[in-house]
């Protein structure tokens, strides 16, 4: 998911936000008749040990949407999406009323059982939104809402032919992580309610809608006003996985069950990057059990993406940024891909349990590498890792309260509060546990817990819970010495964490050293057949100050400034800003305004306000570059680009 951790990476996090990476499966489902879950969702996970999602307004406990049938429309003009959404409910006892959230929804009018219900909104909260409380008559299971989003939906990015690759057609995507759904959906957002959906989307004639759904109409159906798309998604997932794209948009497959929509202009590039995705479902079946999900089809997204991939189910969202012409940056769809399990299959039942769902993902994510790119390339994966994790610990203060897996976060958006702990902390103490019982009894555990939680949400508690079951069968001394509880409710890193090891990265330590001590950059003569890894190492572990005829000599024999791979190019320009390496300018000025990945943004606009040079830099760039952004993306760097005026 884009969450904003990333945001601090040192240099290399290739995830979240990389990623930017819901609930209580109840599913019947039943929709506007047509949906029916499988058996395996109908589950209740409401057990008195679920923990209330603060970041919700919902009560599931009385009435729970089970199905959400949307009809909307596109209005590129005004930047709008009208229509209905219809919401299957189950009431509990006698609940009279139903509670929904809402953010920014102009709410027209609200149906059921063949008559007007009333409807009552809440206190615009700034985090939160708003609630919307509707009466319901006895009998009435499903209610009809009339809205339209606002222009400024958070959710909603609607882009201007200028932003796209094709230069010629509007866009619009969604990202509905962590709680922008309610910008969109009147529905209950939050992950520990599980939903079904189906849509019908009507679009201007030249475009294509994709949702992270069945698509039951692949070329649409003409419409008087358009073309009309129709999708259903029969397994029940929480409402932040409900996702649209609309674009010129191409289709390539690249596998039975896997393929590619991208602007036409990008197809080529991103079929060629993504060769391998058949392969790593098969890859990633063998260590998880099955893929459920039907197809694993990825949109590559114009470059204002703010996060690196969104795991919307059936349909990743990706950003153009992994397309480095080597297929060295797929690590990305490997983490949006492990999602399928962890976070879509089983999802935090809320936003303080993030790191079930992104640190579970980047310890398969990382298996998954091995597999398909051997050893080698997994533990170098894992040492920067474990540097990002160190220095974010570091940035926090090692008692910071939000070096906890589980997070405390009252008062705040979740975007705030989540960081990249739930991602590198979270894998560690799975490794840790993985080192400790040994990786046939992990991996064992591993699968059984993905189909015991298959399509539940499950709060920190109920993990620990299913651990000491599962794997740890009551051994008290084993739970001591792995420190569960330390690792899951306490800050810092717990001391038996373990420590990462890449011979690999050994021998770039020693070039860094030479390097360092005044050898000239020509005698690492290893450097041009280093991978991504290598390159984010290297740089990232370069002395802080370095002449101007190391930079030199660095960027001429290496042409670093030159790089297309986003993530070299992106190490390379934090050494070139701090040591105000005027020659690479231009190509940080060109990095900035040609995408929108906040985990690139946030660093180097960070980085260029540290000085007085870089601040009039900075707001120079920034006033180009910001209409490109999302506004996710704007969110976090306004007040950066801002301070210190
Ligand atoms: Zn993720």
């Amino acid at each position: 998911m884009g969450v904003g951790s990333f945001l601090n990476r040192s240099g290399y996090n290739r995830f979240m936000f990389r990623y930017g990476c819901a609930a209580v499966a109840l599913a019947l489902t039943i929709g506007c008749g047509k949906t029916e879950a499988p058996a395996e969702t109908d589950r209740r996970v409401t057990g008195t040990s679920q923990e209330r999602d603060i970041h919700s307004y919902a009560r599931p406990d009385e009435v729970r949407v089970t199905h959400v049938a949307l009809d909307l429309r596109a209005d590129f003009d005004a930047h709008v999406l009208s229509g209905t959404a219809t919401l299957s409910l189950q009431r509990n006892g006698s609940a009279s009323e139903v509670v929904l959230d809402d953010k920014g929804l102009d709410i027209q009018r609200i149906t059921g059982g063949g008559s007007d219900l009333k409807f009552a909104l809440g206190n615009d909260d700034r985090i939160l939104g708003r609630s919307l409380t509707v009466q319901l008559p006895p009998n009435v299971s499903e209610i009809t809402i009339a809205y339209r989003t606002s222009p400024d939906a958070g959710a909603l990015q609607w882009l201007q032919p200028s932003q796209t690759a094709g230069g010629k057609r509007p866009y619009l995507y969604s990202q509905g992580e962590a709680i922008f759904t309610r910008t969109w959906i009147p529905t209950q957002d939050t992950p520990g309610v599980r939903q079904t959906y189906s849509a019908r989307i009507t679009v201007p004639r030249d475009l294509r809608a994709v949702m992270s759904a069945e698509q039951l109409t692949p070329d649409g159906v003409e419409t008087p006003d358009g073309r009309r798309f129709e999708f259903r998604l029969t397994h029940p997932v929480p409402p932040y996985l409900i996702a649209i794209g609309i674009g010129n948009l191409a289709y390539r497959q690249v596998g039975p069950r896997t393929g590619i929509y991208t602007e036409p202009a990008m197809l080529d590039a991103a079929a060629n990057e993504l060769v391998d995705l058949e392969k790593m479902v098969t890859a990633a079946e063998s260590l998880l059990g099955p893929y459920r999900w039907g197809r694993f089809d990825v949109l590559v997204l114009p470059p204002s993406f703010p996060l690196g991939g969104m795991e919307n189910p059936r349909l990743t969202f990706a950003t153009p940024t992994i397309i480095a012409g080597d297929r060295s940056l797929v690590g990305l769809i490997a983490h949006e891909l492990a999602h399928s399990w962890s976070g879509n299959l089983v999802t935090n039942a809320t936003w303080s349990d993030f790191w079930l769902n992104e640190g579970f993902t980047t310890y398969v994510e990382n298996r998954l590498m091995e597999v398909l790119y051997g050893v080698d390339r997994a533990r170098m994966l894992q040492v920067l890792d474990r540097r990002s994790l160190d220095t974010e610990i570091s940035r926090l203060g090692p008692t910071h309260k939000d070096t906890m897996l589980h997070l405390d976060l009252k008062g705040r958006d979740p975007d705030d509060g989540v960081n990249d702990i739930a991602y590198e902390k979270g894998a560690t103490f799975l490794r840790t546990i993985e080192a400790a019982v040994g990786r046939e009894t992990f991996d064992a555990f591993l699968r059984g817990y993905f189909d015991r939680h298959a399509f539940q949400s499950i709060t920190t508690a109920q993990f620990l819970g299913d651990l000491r079951e599962h794997l740890l069968h009551g051994d008290r001394q084993l739970e001591e010495r792995l420190k569960v509880q330390e690792w899951l409710y306490q800050p810092g890193l717990p001391g038996n964490a373990v420590v990462p090891q890449s011979d690999v990265l050994v021998h770039v330590d020693e070039d860094v050293k030479a390097f360092a001590g005044g050898a000239g950059a020509a005698s690492i003569t290893s450097a041009p057949k280093w991978s991504t890894q290598e390159w984010q190492h290297f740089l990232g572990t370069l002395p802080e100050k370095l002449t101007p005829a190391q930079l030199t000599d660095l960027d001429r024999t290496f042409r670093l400034s030159n790089r297309l791979n986003a993530e070299v190019l992106f190490a390379w320009l934090r050494v070139a800003i701090r040591n105000h390496y005027e020659p690479a300018m231009p190509a940080l000025e060109r990095f900035l305004t040609s995408q929108g990945r906040r985990k690139f943004l946030k660093p180097l606009y960070e980085d260029l306000m540290k000085t007085d040079w870089g601040k009039e830099e900075a707001r120079r760039i920034y006033a180009r570059a910001r209409p490109l952004y999302h506004s996710m993306s704007t969110t976090t760097l306004d007040p950066i680009v801002k301070s210190g005026s």
